[in-house]
């Protein structure tokens, strides 16, 4: 059997279907990859080995019982640390959940696991989901698989960087300013950020729960869209869950037909700044387009400068209030307890040791701008922001079906070099956090290497509420297009990983 690690979501379905491999197998030779690369990526806080394979046996049963299995059974999945899954360490990617093992399953979770998808274990993030490297995890640092002296992105760089390594062919991820998108465009891989309320908050720890959304990465736009019709979908637990079917996002996949389709460049998002190879890529995809059929026409979005300030005061207000229930009473870490001390002197001293300093650095800045006599001039004035972004979008979507930009102003940077200039850092999301604003469906897709630097390039496409399949419309057209000039996908020019073990 051909290297099973090397094979897309469908293609290993083809194979379970056809008798040529079991679950058990995939799972076993997706977990012997984990053994063999993830010493030098850490991609992974936790493998699930035995859980993963009782799943996976139970799946080949039910296969061979003749049980009528979803699309995506028996295949494997890594999962972001930042949702439950139960009776397994759940993290966060911070020493103050270190131990923690919930007694439930996000929605997320119970709807992989009816699909039958196996999920192999729970993937390294920045703290709190606070961060564009995984530089901020409490655990250390995820490399990137197409260089290992650089960030994979962030926050959700261990699910992308475990597909790029070929140690998943299907991750989770979470995007609150661009958590799928970012660590997607660094490292060759999809990355769909959906409606918000498309996918269920329930069972995910909160970073900001405005913006907050799970969404599916991997490494072609079919198996994205599979993994995104599987998770998707109305949850009664989630009060801002939107009760509405699921928009077509497989068959868009499928279809790739982005005839007529008027597409808008944002004449924002682009220019000085932006890396040379960065921007040559994404105009020469939007070249592509137009020679497909679509018609390409530039949209002005004039609030989108205000974006990132706004952002960096509705997050942290309310991760501010979010990250009060760590009091050292309910979850995890537990420091100076010792009988004397008080409650309060308890939960300063976890709070000070569980706490990272960027974390910190969130919930003083969220704490302020809610602060009465401040609360008008930061968190009201850039709600006001956010207001006149979604009105950007809205004009927008008059005259384009979606809007595009490159994913990120650069490509994947070395590690340390933006470890302590926060503001650098949050320059990364400068494309990818208005979409987070205003509520919009979103996604990078790999788009070719940069010159400089021979690094994976992403391209954005962005979307109106609830129209998610027309990212995949324009995702797998793109796809079909460049595989066509390179061959195969991106990822296949990665390099190849030592194998350590
Ligand atoms: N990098 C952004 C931040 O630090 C995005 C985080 C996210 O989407 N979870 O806030």
């Amino acid at each position: 059997m051909s290297d099973l690690t090397r094979k897309t979501a469908v293609e290993l379905q083809e194979l379970m279907t056809s008798g040529q491999a079991s679950s058990v197998e995939i799972t076993q030779a997706h977990l012997d990859r984990i053994a063999a690369v993830d010493d030098s990526v850490r991609a992974f806080l936790h493998v699930d080995s035995e859980g993963a394979l009782a799943q996976a046996a139970a799946i080949d049963a039910k296969r061979a019982a003749g049980e009528k299995l979803g699309p995506l059974a028996g295949v494997p999945l890594a999962l972001k640390d930042v949702l439950t899954q139960e009776g397994v360490p759940t993290t966060a990617g911070s020493k103050i959940l270190e131990g923690w093992k919930p007694p439930y399953d996000a929605t997320v979770v119970k709807r992989l696991k009816a699909a039958g998808i196996v999920i192999l274990g729970k993937t390294n993030m920045d703290e709190f989901a606070m961060g564009s490297s995984t530089e901020n995890s409490a655990y250390g640092t995820t490399h990137n698989p197409w260089d290992l002296n650089r960030i994979p992105g962030g926050s959700g760089g261990g699910s992308s960087a475990a597909l790029a390594a070929y140690e998943a062919p299907l991750a989770i991820g979470t995007d609150t300013g661009g958590s799928i998108r970012q660590p997607g465009a660094f490292t060759g891989t999809v990355g769909v950020k959906p409606t918000y309320g498309g996918t269920s908050r329930y069972g995910l720890i909160a970073l900001a729960s405005s913006l907050d959304t799970p969404g599916p990465c991997a490494r072609t736009t079919l198996d994205a869209a599979l993994l995104h019709e599987a998770i998707a979908g109305y949850d009664p637990m989630d009060s801002t869950s939107i009760n509405q079917p699921v928009p077509a996002v497989v068959e868009a996949a499928r279809r790739g037909d982005v005839t007529g389709l008027r597409v808008g460049v944002v004449k924002e998002l682009g220019g000085e700044g932006y890396q040379p190879g960065v921007e040559a890529r994404f105009h020469e995809a939007v070249e592509l387009l137009t020679k497909l059929g679509a018609e390409v026409v530039e949209v002005s979005c004039p609030h989108f400068q205000y974006a990132l300030p706004a952002y960096y005061l509705i997050l942290p207000s309310e991760a501010s209030s979010n990250l009060a229930k760590f009091d050292a009473m309910r979850y995890g870490l537990r420091v100076g307890d010792d009988g004397i001390n008080s409650a309060e002197k308890v939960m300063n001293l976890t709070r000070e040791a569980g706490f990272g300093d960027e974390v910190k650095r969130r919930i003083m800045l969220g704490t302020h701008a809610l602060s009465s006599g401040y609360y008008d001039a930061y968190y009201g004035q850039a709600q006001k922001v956010r207001t006149l972004i979604q009105r950007d979008f809205a004009n927008a979507y008059e005259q384009v079906d979606v809007l595009v930009s490159p994913a990120t102003p650069t490509t994947a940077f070395p590690i340390g070099d933006r470890a302590d200039d926060p503001i650098a850092m949050y320059k990364n999301d400068l494309c990818t956090i208005p979409v987070n604003l205003a509520g919009n469906a979103a996604a990078s897709f790999p788009c070719g290497l940069a010159d400089e630097d021979n690094l994976p390039v992403g391209f954005h496409v962005m979307a109106p509420v609830m129209r998610d399949e027309l990212l995949y419309t324009v995702g797998a057209a793109l796809e079909s297009a460049l595989a066509e000039q390179w061959g195969g996908v991106l990822m296949a020019q990665a390099p190849e990983l030592e194998v350590t073990r």
